[in-house]
């Protein structure tokens, strides 16, 4: 494996590749991107959850195209889009019939942004050269960019198998694991360059090599990026549910956009039933923000709490201020240029409270238990009022809107909801 030593604190600086009208590599800002679980041939249900992803902030969408029928539904969803506002690019995740379902649909082939396929799953045998060369010349003939997604769980059994032969004929053989990390990163990198034989310009591939385990990623990402310029699409694969999808996706991730490395991510969570598809495009967002690496949506300090504030006025308060933000986030993003940059803090007592809201632009104190009832509130480090009674929540809302207002608005007043 390679050292990543090299590449530490500076962003690799990958080839750009154009994917709709959003650049991914190069100097562009890392790109969020998400992924739909509805049904692509329901187009109301697609429709609906890309508009929702789209407004939360994703800004690429890819959407499983597998049948005629989701194939049939992509030109259908783009103009749905298109009539809601709603521009983001689409991607089109192929596996098995990608080859057939470009050519047989060359609209939904027009109307997606890029095209993503699995080369341990575009065909066995001798088809799987002959198809993969399909799927190329459609992008070629369409105008399109690839990303070649290599899978842990779907790596083509080819290339395994070479490298497995390879190593068994070492005197001393590598572990099965470094075995299968260099299979990875080899069919990634052959796969794009066959692509590029094929007539696929280098400036339209990306490349991702996902796995589902921590170390495995950080090692394999290390390794590609030190041997090719395209753009890499970082994420973890089947990263879990609730919290440790959080955590694992975090941890992996981290570590290698540090070292600078990955160009867009995704975060692969598996929502709770009825859960919400979104909260992929929140933690990319908060994992890229607290890195200082984008800005989003404002911040929002609060503390943990402790048996200072015994009641739950506090976390209450946090939370609504959060969601406030965040859901106002789509409008104020074009009405208040800037205002990602906001930080806001909710603090429990007297102990941080007032330090921690100086060094906000907005934040307030609130009374810990066996305080004066009231809520200290400070603007760019200066007390400015302090509010009391059962109504702090609404008036310190009220203030934060004004602070958007005056520091970031233009003329435009219209409410926020
Ligand atoms: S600021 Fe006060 S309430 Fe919050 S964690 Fe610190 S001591 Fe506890």
């Amino acid at each position: 494996m390679s050292s990543a030593s090299s590449l530490s604190q500076a962003r690799r600086r990958a080839r750009p590749v154009l994917v709709g009208g959003v650049t991914v590599g190069g100097r562009a800002p890392i790109v969020v991107q998400s992924m739909t679980n509805t049904d692509t041939a329901n187009v109301p249900a697609t429709v609906d959850q890309v508009s929702a992803l789209a407004l939360a902030g994703s800004e690429l969408v890819r959407v499983t195209v597998n049948t005629a029928a989701a194939a049939a539904a992509v030109p259908l969803i783009r103009r749905e889009l298109d009539l809601r506002g709603i521009t983001v690019p689409l991607v089109g995740d192929f596996h098995f019939n990608g080859h057939k379902l470009l050519a047989e649909f060359p609209e939904c082939a027009s109307v997606l942004d890029k095209y993503r396929i699995n080369p341990g799953n575009v065909g066995r045998g001798s088809r799987r050269d002959e198809q993969f060369a399909q799927l190329i010349a459609l992008a070629v003939r369409h105008g399109k960019p690839v990303r070649i997604g290599v899978n842990w769980g779907s790596l083509d059994q080819e290339v395994l198998a070479r490298f497995m032969d390879d190593n068994a004929a070492k005197a001393v053989p590598d572990p099965v694991e470094l075995v299968m990390r260099a299979a990875l990163v080899a069919s990634a990198l052959e796969s794009a360059a066959l692509a590029e034989q094929l007539g696929l310009p280098g400036d339209r591939i990306i490349l991702s090599c996902k796995v589902s385990g921590v170390q495995d990623l950080i090692a394999v990402y290390r390794d590609l990026a030190t041997r090719c310029n395209y753009p890499l699409h970082l994420g973890l694969t089947e990263a879990g549910m609730g919290s440790k999808g959080i955590v694992a996706s975090t941890a992996a991730m981290s570590v290698l956009l540090q070292e600078g490395i990955g160009d867009t991510i995704r975060v692969s969570l598996t929502p709770e039933p009825g859960g919400d598809r979104t909260q992929e495009v929140v933690v990319a967002q908060e994992i890229l923000q607290t890195m200082g690496l984008r800005a989003f949506t404002p911040m929002v300090t609060a503390c943990p709490g402790c048996g200072r504030t015994t009641s739950t006025y506090f976390q209450e308060l946090a939370s609504r201020i959060q969601t406030y933000l965040r859901d106002n986030m789509p409008l104020w993003r074009t009405r208040f240029p800037g205002v990602e940059h906001l930080h806001v803090a909710v603090m429990g007592c007297v102990v941080n409270g007032p330090g921690e809201s100086k060094l906000a632009d907005i934040g307030i104190s609130l009374p810990g238990s066996g305080e004066r009832p009231v809520a200290p509130v400070y603007v760019e480090g200066e007390k400015t009022v302090t509010l009391k009674g059962d109504r702090i929540a609404e008036e310190f809302q009220a203030l934060v809107y004004e602070y958007v207002q005056r520091r970031y608005g233009t003329n435009d007043t219209r409410k926020a909801i």
